[in-house]
């Protein structure tokens, strides 16, 4: 057992109680939505006007997190979420979108 598993194996379960005891989760549940601002630029066009406007320099981390494929952004949220060591296996992780102009959500598979 390496530090990284022997650290987890020790956290693990009090994360578990945390999170279910505490906070009382259950279940994560991402939203997306349709005509997400998100979708109209790129970080690294935002960092530009930013820093030209600013007149300094953006510093890592300065990531907005925007993408180009709304279904394909959900899914690495899901993903994300479903692989961080903080998260235990057995809680539920459902995501969706939301769509703005008919009210409508629909439920993305990982
Ligand atoms: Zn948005």
């Amino acid at each position: 057992m390496n530090w990284v598993t022997a650290t987890r194996h020790v956290f693990q379960p009090t994360l578990d109680t945390w999170l279910r005891r505490i906070l009382g989760t259950e279940e994560f549940v991402i939203i997306n939505h349709t005509d997400c601002d998100l979708l109209t630029f790129r970080d690294q066009d935002l960092v530009q006007k930013l820093e030209l406007v600013t007149g300094v320099a953006a510093v890592p981390p300065a990531l907005f997190h925007t993408f180009e494929n709304l279904a394909a952004n959900v899914r690495r949220q899901i993903h994300r979420v479903r692989s961080h060591h903080w998260i235990p296996e057995h809680i539920s992780v459902r995501s969706f979108i939301y769509d703005v102009k008919t009210g409508g959500l629909a439920e993305v598979a990982p």
